[in-house]
């Protein structure tokens, strides 16, 4: 699907509209453009737009990407379900790591990529297949990090598709277990939960649909 730059930045205009109408300094809240299932046009379109971070889910759509684009290269962000034996390829792109859910992954990251920033999502919700270490087992997934010497700046979480309350109630258990361990990257937000996550104190928004579009 080819993605029109003017578009995306009328898009992006629309996305911080939004967050400003949510009660945030748009300045505040970074933008992280999601760009899984499109092509690298849609990379140079954010980059375009003056957005610098972009997020994948999937190794091999990244490394693609990445290859395709050769000459610009933006900040990549890996927010997708992680297996281990992609660390290693994937190392040398990704500058945060956002979906960091477990020891071993934590290990992995530190061996391949040392000193890396990562965020640890936790997975407030429930739902198993979306990712996420249990809310209670993130102090020590942080100690564990931290010993290992990885950049830990905040976490990372996914709401609750169709459903406000559990979102929010999710939204507001991160950003208070933040607090707690006094990390100051919230990483929470996408498209259609966007203001849930600006009021609960998001600080970086993932926003793929409301910038290119509907994917297939
Ligand atoms: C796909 C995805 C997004 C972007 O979702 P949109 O609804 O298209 O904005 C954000 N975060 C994660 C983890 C995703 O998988």
């Amino acid at each position: 699907m080819t993605v029109d730059p003017g578009q995306v930045r009328r898009n992006l205009e629309v996305v911080r509209d939004r967050i400003a109408r949510a009660g945030a300094d748009p300045d505040r809240v970074r933008v992280l453009a999601v760009t899984k299932g499109f092509g690298p046009d849609a990379v140079r379109a954010a980059l375009d737009a003056g957005l610098g971070a972009v997020g994948e889910n999937y190794a091999q759509e990244l490394l693609d990407k990445a290859s395709a684009l050769a000459t610009v290269s933006p900040k990549w962000h890996f927010i997708g379900r992680l297996q281990s034996n992609k660390v290693r390829l994937l190392a040398e792109q990704v500058s945060c790591w956002q979906s960091v859910d477990r020891g071993s992954l934590v290990d992995e990251i530190a061996r391949r990529a040392p000193g890396a920033r990562i965020l640890v999502q936790v997975g407030a919700t429930g739902e198993a297949h979306k990712g996420g270490a249990d809310p209670v087992e993130v102090r020590a997934l942080v100690a564990r990090a931290t010993d290992a010497g990885l950049d830990v700046a905040g976490v990372m979480a996914v709401g609750v598709f169709g459903d406000e309350d559990a979102t929010r109630r999710a939204f507001h258990e991160v950003v208070a277990l933040a607090d707690d361990l006094a990390l100051a990257e919230r990483s929470i937000g996408m498209t259609d939960d966007l203001e849930l996550a600006v009021r609960a104190g998001s600080t970086m928004v993932r926003i793929g649909t409301g910038l290119f579009g509907a994917r297939r």
